[in-house]
């Protein structure tokens, strides 16, 4: 774990956060600032700074982070009406934590492109 980084110390549950899932290698929970009526932020444990930073080896575990949006999506009553999975990666992005996050927006109806 990164003792700097935010996220790194919401999954150690050093800082509270209202928890959506916890497993061995990913935690998600609800963002702090809500932009849709359910907005949960799904991370790894392992510290990875952003898309830029993943291994090859990481396929598996992306794909876990995807799984847990999917399973808390039908949870959260948002998966028949739909949803947005967005990884912003680096500024122009407005990436504002740098420990990789998926995004699960629901609940509302979305513009596209994204502003
Ligand atoms: P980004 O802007 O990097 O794509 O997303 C970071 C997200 O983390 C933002 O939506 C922001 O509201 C959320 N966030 C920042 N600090 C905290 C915090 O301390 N707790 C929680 N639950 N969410 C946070
Ligand atoms: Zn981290």
């Amino acid at each position: 774990m990164t003792q700097s980084c935010l996220f790194c110390r919401i999954a150690a549950g050093e800082i509270p956060s209202k928890m959506a899932r916890q497993t061995d290698d990913v935690v998600a929970f609800h963002d702090i600032d809500p932009r849709a009526p359910v907005h949960v932020l799904v991370i790894p444990r392992r510290h990875i700074a952003s898309v830029n930073a993943l291994a090859d080896e990481d396929a598996a575990l992306v794909g876990r982070l995807y799984a847990v949006a999917r399973d808390l999506a039908k949870e959260l009553g948002v998966a028949e009406g739909g949803y947005r999975l967005v990884m912003n990666t680096g500024p122009d992005a407005g990436q504002s934590v740098d420990h990789i996050h998926l995004h699960l927006l629901g609940g509302r109806t979305m513009t596209w492109p994204p502003g």
